[in-house]
This record gives structure tokens, C-alpha cells and sequence, in this order.
């Protein structure tokens, strides 16, 4: 497989490929882009079609060319190395292709995916397939649909799939592992899937990894006890359910070109609104978003319609929605659909009017507050719901329709801006939707790192460092003052700083040449900006500076305690001047 990569490797321009995601603007030998993995201003996402590599300086990450596909169509290694074996015209082996060790769990669900449509088309009908069938076309489901999704029915019996599966040669581990059978105590084993009408879930290539299968009306009436009304494959290898959303797979043009997305609880609700025409729609399968959602809609979308249930238990998993959706930089509506149960209720008893129903969907803000300002209720009332409301609107990404927002609610409550907006300041947001990107490019990176890419700056003194030697490969004038402040580096920094040469960083101990990569690679960075080199590196030295004496300070503070232990007056009287002189030249800076 290695083989094949290296092929690719060399057929392709990274940033040819990385240019059909994301736009890159020449800087040097470099090229550089916003990040796609985290939310930025100025670019920080540095591309080197030398090396064949990227990484992003503003949250960490980097890799090849694999890696960026992987992550950008959030898929598994092998389905990248077959997207850009067909763009490089290499043909790899059917085993490496399909996936090596996944690919019995995406043939044993293609398998029972095709097994389930049959049982419901059978020429030879049972019982069950009527049930299912009417129960279909009762929730207003037309057979193009039914054919387009490929939706299926699992038989009452205990192991029809498994029998089917096994005659076909599949083996049992396999169809255990993919989530479709389960082994009983006495080591036998049963269909998961029993009397249920079966919703394939694909992903983002449109392929089988797991089912939701809802239960039959029949199976209630019989049986006299309820049984769970939807029953989901479990995690798998290929199924993850926080990262899948329903119908992603064919409404994700149409949200590209919308930019904006409608969010439906329901597979239902999806599907009778994809048969209404509207085609930028996604099920989240009634859980509720996640921040894998979010990212990977982030990247098309930049409106979302959440449309959910009116009841309780709706209402609290839409308020996690919209508020993490909203820290997600999205501006979110809200859609309401009044005298109707669900969307899919909408579409069959008023086709067209849901599409009514998105133009007028609400601001989330705009919900809130009709959910809990309420003006003229008592004063320890209002304070309370106008906490729950400031709240909100912290966690809202744009500083300008945060400050919009605390002035509507000035207007709707009676109380100050000002004293809004130290309300809220004092209020404290939960941990999760607190945004990790920062756009301090000094920031210390929170993301977890890609391990051998790269060794990560310690301390704030070599972030600096660093920032001053990029700074210096993409002005080289500047080396010799650089030079001047060689007594405040880490040590480790000293040999890069003299390894500079005019064309990047020269040679290196191996140990350093994957930061000295990342210097040289930063530097493209500061092409085309339009900053000031000497009063960069003025400001730079500062820092480093001061954070040399800080460090000095602390050892310092160190010498004193060990020579007052040991009785040593001089050492101490010594190290209390020093201290006292670095106080001042901290002070002075
Ligand atoms: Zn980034």
C-alpha cells in the first residue's frame, strides 16, 4: 500500500489538489490559505509543494496530502487514497482500495443493505411486507423515494439476515463486527434487526455503514408490549454516529451552493422534504449535534435551520444545538412549524408550505427571547431569565451581533448596555462551547499534535524564538540584529539562529530539522502582510527579552531559598541585588 502512496505522491502537486478545497495565495516558494480546521481571520495554514506538506500555525495540525483529504471529507485513509488514486490515474490493488481491514464491514452491510430492499420488494409478499409497505406509503413516502434511499424491511424472524449472510459466505465474526447480528448466551446468534422498516445510513461517499430500523405498527399490536421504537446500528469501525449525518451524502452540493443548511430531527422528516424539493436538508438522527457535525457543515454552510421537536426533551437538545452551533460561528435560525406535528406531517399535508416555513424561520437570539424575556413579569423574574438570555449571547461567535443582540435585549428589558454587558461579562460559559481556536498566533497550540510532524515549542520564549527566526528567513537583513539578541534564545534555538542563511535555514542536527522545516515554512506567513519587518522584530525582542528575565527571576527566587537553607549570606545577599536589578530592567522595558 506504501507503494501506492508514494506513486500518488509523486503524480500529484499538493497544492493542486489542496486547491480544489480551499483557496491558497502564493507566499514565496510557499502558499498559504484560512485554515479549514479552525476559525481565522489572516491565514495561518501554510502549504510547502516541496516538501508535499502543510501545516497550520494556528491550530497545530498538518500532514500530506492523505491527511488533508482525510480530514477535510472526514473520511478513513483508504477512501482518500482512492479519491486521489483516480485524480493521479493510479490504479491500486482491489484489497488496498476497498480498505484492507474495513473492507468485510462495508460489504457485509452492502450485503444486508441489498437483503433488506429485496424483503420488501419480494415478488412472493409476507405479511410484514404489507405492513411495511403501507405504513410507507401512509407517511406519504412515493416509491422513487423508498427506491432513491433504498429503504428496506428487516423480517419478524429471529436470523433470516444471519442465515442470509452465512449462505452467501460471509463470515460470522465479520457480520458480528459490522453490527448486525448479536450472539446470544447460549453462543447462537440473532438479527438485530427484527420486524422493522430499515433506513440505510451512508457516508459521505454515499456508502452503506450502519441502519436505523423503526419498528413495525403490526409488531406493537401483536406482541402487547412496546418495543423500542428505532433501533441503530452500534459504533462500528465505519460508523461513528457523531460524525454521520443522514442524507449528507446527496444534499451536500445543494448546501454548498445555498450556504446555508436545514437541520430535521427525523430520517421521516428528511426524507418528505427531499421529496418536496428541498434539497438542502440533513437528519441528525435524534441526537444532537455535535461539533464533528458542525465543522464538517461549517466548511459549505454558513446558515443553519434547525427545525426540531416542540416537546421538553426537543426543546433542552435544541438549546445545545443552537448554542453550540452558535460558538461555531454559524448564524442559526430557528424554524417553527405551528399546527403541525413534525416536518415530515408538513410536507404531506401542505406540500410546498415548508419551504414557507424556512423563509420565515427566526433568528435563534430572536427565539430566546421569546422563550424567556418576558417584559412586565416580576423584577426577580426578569433577572433571572435575562441571565439565562446573556448567556446565550456570550456564546455567540461575532463580537458585532453580540453587542446587536445586548442592545435588543436593552430595548426589550429596560436595563443599560452597560449594565448588560457587565452581566455578562461576569457570567461564565460552559467549558464545551468556549472556542479553541484563538487568533493570537503566539497562543500556545491547544490541538493535539500529529506526533513525529513536529516538535512542539515549550515555552513561550521559544514561541517567540521561533516567530523571530520566520521572521528573519523571509527578511534576511534583519539576521544581524537577530544575532544581537542571541543571549536571550533557549540554547536550542542558538544553532537555528545560526544555521540562517539567505535562502531559509541551512544545515541542521536531524533532531532540528523538523522545526527548522516549520521556521522556514512559518515564514511564508509574513510574505505579502503588510507589517512593518523592523518594528515587528522590535516588539519581538521585547518579549523575548522580558521573558529571559522572567526566567532569570525564577532562578533566582530558586538560588535564595537553597542558599538561605544552607545558611549562605553572601549568596543570598547577591542573588537580592541581582533580583533587585532584573525587577527594575522588567519594569523598564
Ligand atoms: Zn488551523
Amino acid at each position: 500500500m506504501s507503494d501506492n502512496v508514494q506513486e500518488i505522491k509523486s503524480r500529484l502537486d499538493i497544492a493542486e489538489v489542496l486547491r480544489a478545497y480551499i483557496k491558497l495565495i502564493p507566499a514565496g516558494k510557499n502558499l498559504k490559505a484560512l485554515c479549514p480546521f479552525h476559525k481565522e481571520k489572516s491565514p495561518s495554514f501554510m502549504v510547502s509543494p516541496d516538501r508535499g506538506s502543510w501545516h497550520c500555525f494556528g491550530c497545530g495540525e498538518g500532514g500530506d496530502m492523505f491527511k488533508f483529504v482525510m480530514k477535510y471529507e472526514n473520511i478513513e485513509f483508504f477512501e482518500a487514497m482512492k479519491l486521489l488514486a483516480e485524480k493521479a490515474g493510479v490504479t491500486v490493488a482491489a484489497g488496498a482500495a476497498q480498505g484492507g481491514a474495513y473492507r468485510e464491514l462495508y460489504d457485509a452491510n452492502r450485503a444486508a443493505k441489498d437483503f433488506f430492499v429485496a424483503q420488501l420488494v419480494a415478488a412472493v409478499p409476507s405479511a410484514h411486507q404489507g405492513i411495511a409497505r403501507e405504513y410507507l406509503v401512509k407517511r406519504g413516502l412515493t416509491a422513487e423515494t423508498i427506491r432513491e434511499f433504498e429503504i428496506g424491511l428487516a423480517p419478524a424472524i429471529s436470523d433470516g439476515l444471519f442465515r442470509a449472510l452465512t449462505g452467501a459466505r460471509y463470515a460470522v465474526p465479520e457480520i458480528e463486527r459490522a453490527g448486525l447480528v448479536i450472539k446470544s448466551e447460549r453462543g447462537t446468534y440473532w438479527d438485530r434487526f427484527r420486524g422493522r422498516v430499515m433506513f440505510p445510513l451512508y457516508n459521505n461517499f454515499g456508502k452503506v455503514v450502519g441502519f436505523t430500523g423503526r419498528v413495525l405498527p403490526s409488531e406493537i399490536a401483536q406482541t402487547g408490549f412496546e418495543a423500542a421504537k428505532y433501533v441503530n446500528s452500534p459504533e462500528t469501525p465505519i460508523f461513528n454516529k457523531s460524525k454521520i449525518l443522514y442524507g449528507f451524502h446527496k444534499s451536500k452540493s445543494a448546501i454548498r451552493d445555498t450556504k446555508t443548511a436545514i437541520v430535521v430531527e427525523g430520517q421521516m422528516d428528511f426524507l418528505m422534504l427531499w421529496q418536496d424539493g428541498i434539497k438542502n436538508v440533513i437528519a441528525s438522527s435524534g441526537t444532537a449535534l455535535t461539533m464533528e457535525h458542525l465543522i464538517a457543515l461549517r466548511r459549505i454552510a454558513e446558515t443553519l435551520v434547525l427545525s426540531f421537536d416542540a416537546d421538553d426533551a426537543g426543546l433542552a437538545a435544541a438549546e445545545r444545538s443552537i448554542d453550540l452551533a452558535q460558538s461555531a460561528d454559524f448564524n442559526v435560525k430557528i424554524l417553527t412549524i405551528k399546527g403541525y406535528k413534525d416536518p415530515a406531517e408538513v410536507v404531506q399535508g401542505a406540500p410546498g408550505k415548508m419551504a414557507e416555513f424556512v423563509t420565515k424561520a427566526l433568528p435563534a437570539m430572536r427565539y430566546y427571547f421569546d422563550r424567556y424575556v418576558h417584559p412586565g413579569a416580576p423584577v426577580a423574574d426578569q433577572k433571572k431569565s435575562v441571565r439565562v438570555v446573556l448567556g446565550k449571547i456570550k456564546q455567540i461567535a461575532s463580537p458585532i451581533e453580540r453587542l446587536h443582540w445586548v442592545r435588543e435585549l436593552g430595548v426589550l428589558s429596560g436595563l443599560t448596555e452597560r449594565a448588560l454587558t457587565e452581566e455578562m461579562d461576569a457570567l461564565k460559559v460552559p467549558e464545551q462551547v468556549v472556542q479553541k481556536a484563538k487568533n493570537d498566533e503566539l497562543q500556545a497550540p491547544e490541538a493535539p499534535q500529529s506526533g513525529a510532524e513536529r516538535q512542539d515549542p515549550q515555552t513561550r520564549s521559544e514561541l517567540v524564538g521561533e516567530r523571530m527566526l520566520s521572521l528573519v528567513c523571509a527578511y534576511p537583513a534583519l539576521r544581524a540584529k537577530v544575532l544581537a539578541a542571541e543571549k536571550d534564545f533557549a540554547p536550542t534555538d542558538v544553532e537555528l539562529l545560526h544555521a540562517m542563511t539567505d535562502e531559509g535555514i541551512g544545515t541542521v542536527s536531524p533532531e532540528l530539522q523538523a522545526r527548522a522545516d516549520l521556521i522556514s515554512l512559518r515564514s511564508g506567513l509574513f510574505v505579502g502582510e503588510n507589517i512593518a519587518p523592523e518594528e515587528e522584530l522590535k516588539r519581538l525582542m521585547r518579549e523575548l527579552h522580558m521573558e529571559a528575565l522572567k526566567k532569570r527571576q525564577t532562578e533566582l527566587k530558586q538560588v535564595i531559598a537553597r542558599c538561605e537553607a544552607s545558611g549562605d549570606e553572601a549568596c543570598v545577599a547577591a542573588a537580592l541585588k541581582e533580583i533587585d536589578s532584573v525587577a527594575k530592567d522588567l519594569h523598564t522595558i
